[in-house]
């Protein structure tokens, strides 16, 4: 009893002492236990494909999976003098869902020209009158596009007991509907009509925003031109997002089938396979083209002194270009009165050759100097990397938009080519929905092209400093989590869509190495090549393939913005063992990995379970993750190499963590003098690097 007393008095008394000293510098709520998660967010969408067997925790598609097809029939015509496209589509669409589809959800992304729908942050300079559609026809019956939308709208009877009609809503939008009188049965195929035309628009200098899509009347780069069957998924139906700008495709996979009717001497290229060769080409180009997968050489299919009906193409005032692709998901082209064509290959293994085909106007031809070999580095070390290449051949377009991908198409010079490239992946083999996880697009993109040009340097990639840097932007207010739609991640659009995902990828490999995410990631391509993956895909897929639970890391990258800001906060040593106090002040956990190093001499080094002997006073000593699953902020790391003394002490030394302020991560403290300058920027090794 008296012992008990004198404990709450001297508790007491540490307190009273307590409140009498200034306020600490660290933040209120480092003193505070934290709650790690350890799994992530489902939402409606995901569970109910769980339940239905679409999608499961293997991360592989379920065995119930299943996806629509769209099979295009497209006739188009280029008026040059009025810049306009005319044309006509016939769509198979091919309902695999298990549900009858009430309705049909269109996309008109050229009603983003009319200046009249909501826009993202960038949109295009010119106004036009949008898509206008003259006529639409489901399975024969058409649509009267005089009559006003059903009532109640959305297609689904409208309210009460009025009967369901065939109509048209919303075609002055980018996202329009079309409500059925009789459904279209799961399994059963509807054909959709469409008749329409639309202004390519150009704007003051005919360069900026990717939509922009001629050069004056002499070339046009027409992209998301045709009216397209909107994405119906598992997940969500029909996929209603507007089309703002920014945020870019969710697009269902299908066969294209397409004429472009264009003026003679103007060549035309695009996704697929030209058909027709003997009607739109000159006997010479045809036989030039015999010799492109010959080598590595680039050779002149079109030169700049062949221009005209006759020279450039085979003669006519007009002639009909019919291209064929197989399983793609878009269908863009780009013609001009002028371009050189010239063309080059790509040995893609397991597979062997295929040709990268380059259209450009003869002012640009400095843009072209080296976007074949560039080119061709990425078909093959992403092919190697990820999955072959599938597509029969790879062009790239000039003209106003000079960054952007579409199957088979990249609308870039040698600027852009390797991440153009790198776009064939991702959206183009695996579909993901990058109107709503830009990160799976752009950021996986990222990622891909920081290897890809360390290989073609000849150096070996920097991946250490990127996870670790993310702690100096978490904590900004503008930051959207990377599972908030990309459309609505406004002002750091960029860092969610783009920057972020390297950072990810980093930490991930500071855990798993990066040679693991790269195998477990081309395995991720190969199972959802051609099919939609969720972001709850994509993890359940790498912690089944990395054999880890790796719940929280994707918890905390994903859905927060929060960072480790790990510190050494103190060493003690008494006899052989050492203990360092490790300090985490953030919300994400991460292992504890320590750098060791000991002095020259001294009692032979006695081998640590956990540790890894880099040279033979050197040692990387690792703690998983776990240890902070109890919620303990801090973890005494014990150190026993046998009695050699340690001179060094760096925790995290690949700076793959994120951390707020790295300074703190060493022992002993440097001089102030010896205090090494702040890392700057993403990927500067710095002090990092084991
Ligand atoms: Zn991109």
């Amino acid at each position: 009893m008296i012992r008990r007393i004198a404990v709450i008095l001297c508790l007491l008394g540490s307190i009273a002492l307590e409140a009498q000293q200034p306020a600490p510098a660290a933040a209120p709520r480092a003193s505070v236990p934290r709650a790690i998660r350890r799994d992530v967010p489902l939402t409606n969408s995901i569970r109910r494909a769980y339940d239905a067997g679409t999608r499961d925790t293997t991360g592989r598609p379920g065995p119930n999976y299943w996806q629509l097809q769209t099979d295009y029939t497209i006739a188009a015509r280029l008026d040059s003098a009025t810049q306009t496209i005319t044309g006509t589509e016939s769509i198979e669409l091919h309902n695999n869902s298990p549900e009858a589809l009430t309705e049909i959800v269109l996309r008109l992304d050229h009603n983003i020209f009319r200046g009249l729908v909501p826009r993202g942050l960038s949109y295009p300079a010119e106004n036009t009158d949008g898509m206008v559609v003259s006529k639409i026809a489901v399975n024969g019956d058409t649509v009267d596009l005089a009559a006003s939308p059903p009532a109640g709208g959305g297609g689904r009877g409208g309210r009460g007991a009025a009967p369901r009609r065939l109509a048209a809503s919303g075609l002055d939008q980018t996202v329009a509907r079309i409500s059925l009188a009789t459904p279209i049965a799961a399994k059963a195929t509807a054909t959709v009509q469409i008749a329409w035309r639309t202004k390519l628009p150009g704007g003051p200098d005919g360069r900026g925003h990717r939509m922009t899509q001629r050069i004056d009347d002499t070339l046009f780069q027409p992209t998301q031109w045709f009216p397209r069957i909107a994405k119906y998924d598992d997940l969500r139906g029909w996929d209603t997002s507007l089309y703002l700008g920014p945020a870019e495709f969710y697009n269902n996979f299908g066969r294209f089938d397409v004429k472009i009717d264009v003026p003679g001497g103007w060549i035309v290229s695009g996704t697929g396979v030209l058909q027709n060769p003997q009607e739109v080409l000159t006997a010479k180009a045809r036989e030039r083209l015999t010799h492109v997968l010959d080598s590595n050489d680039v050779i002149t299919i079109v030169g700049e002194d062949e221009s005209g009906p006759g020279l450039s193409t085979a003669p006519g005032d007009r002639l009909v270009w019919h291209f064929k692709a197989d399983v793609v998901n878009d269908f863009a082209w780009a013609t001009a009165k002028n371009y050189v064509w010239r063309a080059t290959r790509a040995t893609i293994p397991g597979k062997g050759p295929v040709p990268i085909h380059m259209v450009y106007v003869p002012s640009h031809a400095n843009l072209y100097t080296n976007a074949g070999p560039i080119t061709r580095h990425a078909l093959e070390f992403y092919s190697k990397l990820w999955a072959p290449y599938p597509f029969p051949q790879l062009t790239l377009q000039d003209g106003p938009s000079s960054g952007m991908e579409y199957p088979m198409v990249i609308n870039s010079n040698q600027g852009a080519a390797d991440h153009e490239t790198g776009h064939q992946w991702w959206p183009m083999v695996v579909g993901n929905n990058e109107t709503w996880y830009g990160w799976m697009d752009e950021g996986f993109n990222q990622y891909m092209n920081i290897l890809s040009g360390a290989d073609s340097r000849g150096t070996a990639p920097v991946l250490d400093g990127l996870g670790q840097s993310y702690g100096r932007t978490s904590g900004d207010e503008n930051e959207a989590t990377m599972m908030w739609a990309a459309n609505n991640a406004g002002s750091m659009y960029g860092f969610q869509t783009y920057s972020k995902t390297p950072l990810m990828l980093s930490m991930l490999g500071g855990i798993v190495g990066d040679a693991e995410v790269q195998r477990a990631m081309s395995e991720y391509t190969k199972a959802w090549s051609f099919k939609h993956p969720s972001p709850w895909d994509y993890i359940n897929f790498m912690d089944k393939a990395l054999g880890r639970d790796l719940q929280w890391f994707w918890y905390y990258w994903l859905w927060t913005t929060e960072s480790v800001d790990g510190a050494i906060a103190g060493v003690s040593t008494a006899g052989a063992k050492t203990t360092v106090t490790v300090r985490q002040d953030g919300q994400m956990p991460s292992p504890v990995v320590l750098k060791v190093e000991l002095a020259a001499g001294g009692p032979a080094v006695k081998p640590m379970a956990n540790a890894r002997m880099i040279d033979d006073k050197t040692a990387i000593v690792t703690w998983p993750v776990d240890v902070w699953f109890l919620g303990s902020r801090t973890f005494q790391a014990p150190l026993d190499f046998g009695g050699r003394a340690i001179t060094k002490i760096t925790l995290d030394p690949g700076c793959r963590f994120p951390d707020r302020d790295p300074s703190d991560n060493v022992w002993p403290k440097p001089a102030p003098s010896e205090t090494p300058a702040p890392r700057q920027g993403f990927g500067g090794r710095g002090t990092c690097g084991e």
